[in-house]
């Protein structure tokens, strides 16, 4: 990556599966102006377009398991390159410690802030099996492994960011309407600040 990328703008997208990170990330990008990056489309695309790993990463959203940082760290870059944009919105990314190390050292970007959709479990779990995408995660059995990865290993990127202030917590259980009135008034006081400046 060349020095310039370090002057991108970069939102992260956190939350549980079926927290409602997708439909938010398509507001914030109609209302804002961010390229949204979802980890999770560019991995499924992949692996659509017949890729050499496709095998392998079809077999680890399968097994709700993170795939290595390598491999979507590279899909994230190619991406951000092609987009022409210099706002992102990275959804569902970093899930783990190794993900974001990984990513800052690569790119030398670090995010501006996170939203992190905080929802239940109960919940989460009824939208995922309602959602109907014809997802092969998207079953009782996988979606708990998600569940647990999901614990164990990307709330501990979600208190990393925390403690360096970054992180902006929204009640996702409420209505996707409701949720964006939320979503809005943090980005809205970010370009207020941002203009105070
Ligand atoms: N995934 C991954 N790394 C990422 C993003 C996604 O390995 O950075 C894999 C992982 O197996 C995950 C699956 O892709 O369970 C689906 O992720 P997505 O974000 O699409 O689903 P969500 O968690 O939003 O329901
Ligand atoms: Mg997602």
């Amino acid at each position: 990556m060349t020095d310039s990328k370090s002057a991108l703008r970069i939102d992260v997208s956190k939350g549980g599966p079926g927290s409602g990170k997708g439909t938010q990330c398509a507001n914030i990008v109609q209302h804002f102006g961010y390229t949204h990056l979802s980890a999770g489309d560019l991995l499924r695309a992949e692996i659509k377009s017949g890729s050499e790993n496709g095998t392998m990463i079809q077999e680890m959203i399968k097994e709700g398991k993170i795939v290595p940082s390598e491999v979507t760290i590279k899909l994230l870059q190619k991406a951000m390159q092609e987009s022409g944009n210099d706002k992102f919105l990275i959804d569902g990314f970093p899930r783990n410690e190794e993900n974001r190390a990984a990513f800052e050292s690569i790119t030398k970007i670090e995010p501006e802030f996170v939203l992190f959709f905080d929802c239940s479990e109960e919940e989460m779990e009824r939208r995922l099996l309602n959602r109907n995408q014809g997802r092969v995660d998207d079953n009782i059995e996988t979606i708990r492994k998600r569940f647990k990865v999901f614990l164990e290993s990307s709330i501990p990127v979600v208190e990393y960011y925390d403690s360096k202030g970054k992180v902006r917590k929204i009640d996702a259980a409420k209505s996707v309407e409701e949720v964006f009135e939320a979503v809005k008034a943090i980005f809205t006081q970010k370009y207020e600040k941002a203009a105070a400046v």
